[in-house]
């Protein structure tokens, strides 16, 4: 017996390489897991068939000596991410066949390092959505709490982790998919800098905004997992270059609380309070923990549901039921289109191309898409401004706990005031991790958020280390 609870990446390589135990063993460990849970959580819409492939090559390599620390860990992957042969569906209808003809590069970086990949994870369809709930292929529960969501979009791959599924997972983020399901379910997880992480290969759905990363059981994890896929590609045209990229200065051990962005309706008053204790245990952490004024960051989430939906609608036009997905026969081409897309697309996918393609029409993209751009380029010199006098900036991750499911669905406004905290980071561009903060008496999650410039993701890791020691 394995204990998957306390298992890390660094505690299986170490057994792996000590032969404690297999690749076969600690695959087989997880795949008893998922036999037994997945039915009632639904974390994963697909076991893939080829594990057994790839466990071979991943024993090969600790044969061989070409191991390294990622070998042979079981991966779960989200449902939006290429993995040839096998399919990739954004958990909508719309590709519910669509098989992947080649590896996005984070599947082949990965490969390379002998991951072995078990399955693709549920998701809101084409990642919209903060529960999981849009998905074609109906819901995944909170392990934490079966009764609750587990957040999203990435819900599914979050879950794979915290129901022992999987040793890590990843997910993607366009507004908050990587950290707000890390809080609902009490894990940590990654949005990296934009341009750090290939987007080649990832079913798209804000290019601007979208970024792949990790979700682990601590900040080590993640780290490993980020450090694994963090790499230049010349297949994604945002992707930055090493050389480009900013050089990490020392730490000032100074971290800025926007405190006028967290006295807004909405927020739930537990999680302010939890915000409060965390804020001491990373000054007894040897941290200033100082206020700052951030007034406009308080309008992410209008530039947010400006930008993305513009995004989608223009992403989405791919899904003609002709090149891709879902085909209706009608005698029109047009009404092949309709058809095959009204078919294809789920309520919150359908809102979002109607939105996105009003405020990209003719006389309302000045109005509306253009003086999004503007704020989001005001907001990103706000924050690179508050950036030169402390070394991050923390709030909540959530505004609200795990909630109950079909509470939120009906109400797309309350849905989207799940990303409060979380939209500002992908609107700027800039690294935010989620890291636990603590349990309330229900035995649910609270989380802590923290940002930090520029492909500056080794201050996440070094604060979150500091503060996963005082929880
Ligand atoms: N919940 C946000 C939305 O629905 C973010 C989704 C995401 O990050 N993919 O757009």
């Amino acid at each position: 017996m394995i204990d998957l609870r306390t298992l890390t990446i660094k505690k299986a390589h170490e057994h792996l390489k000590n032969g404690d135990f297999s690749v076969t063993d600690l695959v087989n460990e997880y795949l008893k897991v998922i036999k037994e849970k997945n039915n009632e959580i639904n974390a994963y819409v697909e076991v893939y068939s080829d594990i057994s492939e790839q466990v071979k090559i991943a024993e090969d390599m600790f044969k061989n000596g070409t191991a390294t620390l990622m070998t042979g860990i079981p991966v779960a992957l989200k449902d939006n991410m290429l993995f040839e042969g096998h399919i990739a569906s954004a958990s909508s209808h719309m590709l519910e066949n669509y098989k992947a003809t080649y590896d996005s590069s984070i599947v082949k970086q990965l490969k390379d390092q002998g991951v072995v990949f078990l399955g693709r994870t549920n998701m809101d369809e084409f990642a919209m959505g903060s529960s999981t709930e849009t998905s074609a292929y109906g819901n995944t529960k909170n392990p934490l709490d079966t009764s609750r969501v587990p957040g999203g979009s990435s819900g599914g791959a979050v879950a794979s982790l915290a129901m022992d599924g999987a040793l890590v997972s990843l997910g993607s983020d366009t507004g908050g998919s990587i950290r707000q399901p890390a809080a609902f379910c009490g894990l940590v997880g990654l949005k990296p800098t934009y341009g750090a992480v290939s987007r080649f290969g990832i079913i798209s759905m804000g290019s601007s905004l979208d970024q792949v990363g990790p979700f682990g059981k601590n900040v080590e994890d993640a780290e490993i997992l980020f450090n694994a896929i963090n790499a230049y590609d010349e297949k994604d045209s945002t992707s930055v270059k090493k050389e480009e990229r900013i050089a990490p200065l020392p730490l000032k051990k100074k971290i800025g609380v926007p405190r006028s962005f967290l006295s807004g309706d909405g927020i739930d008053k537990e999680i302010l309070k939890n915000f409060e204790e965390s804020c001491q245990k990373l000054e007894k952490a040897g941290y200033q923990i100082v206020d700052i004024s951030l007034p406009l960051i308080k309008y992410s989430l209008a530039v947010y549901y400006i930008i993305c939906p513009a995004e989608v609608s223009s992403n989405l036009a791919r899904y003609d039921g002709i090149r891709y997905g879902l085909h209706a026969e009608a005698d029109k081409l047009y009404e092949v289109y309709t058809k095959s897309r009204g078919k294809g697309f789920g309520k919150e996918v359908r809102r979002r191309i109607l939105l996105g393609t009003y405020i990209l029409s003719y006389g309302y993209y000045d109005a509306y898409y253009n003086t999004a751009i503007k704020v989001r380029n005001a907001i990103k010199e706000e924050l690179k401004n508050a950036f030169l006098d402390v070394d991050a900036i923390i709030t909540p991750t959530s505004p609200l706990m795990p909630f109950k499911f079909g509470e939120k669905l009906e109400d797309p406004i309350s849905m989207y005031l799940a990303d409060l905290f979380s939209v500002p980071a992908n609107i700027a561009d800039i690294p935010a991790i989620s890291i636990p903060s603590g349990k309330n008496n229900e035995g649910l999650p609270f989380s802590l958020h923290i940002m930090a410039p520029l492909f500056r993701e080794d201050i996440l890791f070094a604060i979150g280390k500091d503060f996963e020691k005082q929880v």
